[in-house]
């Protein structure tokens, strides 16, 4: 596999609004520490985590839209020289919103050939846009009020196609859409990337939307990545405490299933009230006194596979019979 994007130990902090204390440097807030992980050509990979967690600050700092510190590249180069602006496309979480109001769909899929300066030859109709991702001509005639969600969806997806992007990163794709039609935004997913080859970085609190489309999968708590791992292995047998709470609390038909000893507790809590030691240990049914003061690190656990724990993923020591 050809490495498309690489992530080393990002770190994103925001500027606070000043303090009381006149010319006094104003506090920083940090979202992000120590991100690592790398994305393929043609791959999807999933970075799941709940609201507050940094996930689509991740996005737009990979994006190159806040500022950040670390290793970004693209193709290999370094994110100011890499082609970003063509080479990847974000589809939003609120697709409406993300539209021009007063803009016809045609128009809006076709707009990023004006902000680039694409050659008329070389640009895509709005029809065949439109076809890529299984709405008919018809439909760019319409205002974003027009559209049902799931068309919406596909509107936004047609107008991040239209560069033919290498990247895609999708957020909350499935966000606000009956479980069908998440099915279907899915599956249209999976189509571009077999047919187009494009690798998809997808968002979500939602850990069951990445089940079956992620080939790899990275979970991301207060601003730290906690588990890494290929998708498969990571829901069939997930090790960090808060991972293995997401999956329980997936829906399940048969309630006998739910797994309450790993339920999570309480709300997330804020940036500004960070945990010290491990940053989970306030919801972690494991916890023990060192999680309180020791910050665990993302060790790998086997290759391709990261933890951040003290306890779990550890192998079990033999007891001495008493
Ligand atoms: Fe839970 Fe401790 Fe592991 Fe953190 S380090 S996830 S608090 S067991």
């Amino acid at each position: 596999m050809t490495e498309l994007y690489r992530v080393e130990n990002l770190r994103v902090d925001m500027q606070l609004p000043g303090g009381l204390i006149p010319f006094a440097k104003p506090p920083q807030l940090n979202i992000l520490d120590g991100i690592s992980f790398s994305l393929d050509a043609g791959e999807t990979f999933g970075l799941v985590g709940e609201s507050g967690s940094g996930k689509t600050t991740l996005a737009r700092a990979m994006l190159g839209l806040v500022p950040a510190t670390g290793t970004l590249r693209f193709r290999g180069a370094a994110l100011e020289e890499a082609s970003l602006r063509r080479d990847t496309a974000m589809m939003f979480q609120d697709p409406v919103a993300s539209l021009s109001p007063r803009m016809q769909v045609g128009a809006a899929i076709t707009e990023p050939y004006a902000i680039h300066r694409i050659p008329r030859a070389e640009r895509t109709s709005a029809a065949d846009l439109l076809a890529r991702v299984g709405l008919p001509p018809a439909l760019a005639g319409r205002y974003p009020h027009e559209l049902s969600g799931g068309q919406a969806r596909r509107v936004c997806a047609a107008r991040a196609l239209a560069l033919n992007p290498a990247l895609v990163i999708a957020d909350e794709p499935t966000a606000g859409l009956d479980v069908s039609i998440q099915g279907d935004i899915l599956n249209l997913m999976a189509d571009l990337k077999r047919d187009r080859g494009i690798a998809f970085l997808i968002i979500t609190h939602n850990l069951s939307v990445l089940r079956h489309p992620a080939v790899r999968v990275a979970v991301l708590y207060l601003g730290r990545l906690v588990e890494t791992g290929p998708a498969a292995e990571v829901f069939a047998r997930p090790l960090h405490p808060y991972t293995a709470s997401l999956i329980a609390s997936e829906p399940d038909p048969d309630p006998r299933r739910r797994r309450a000893d790993l339920a999570i507790r309480g709300e997330i809590p804020g940036l500004l009230r960070r945990p010290s030691g491990c940053v989970f240990h306030t919801r972690c049914p494991l916890a023990e006194a060192r999680c309180r003061s020791e910050a665990p690190i993302l060790r790998e656990i086997a290759p391709g596979r990261s933890l951040r724990c003290h306890l779990a993923g550890q192998e079990p020591t033999e007891r001495t019979p008493t």
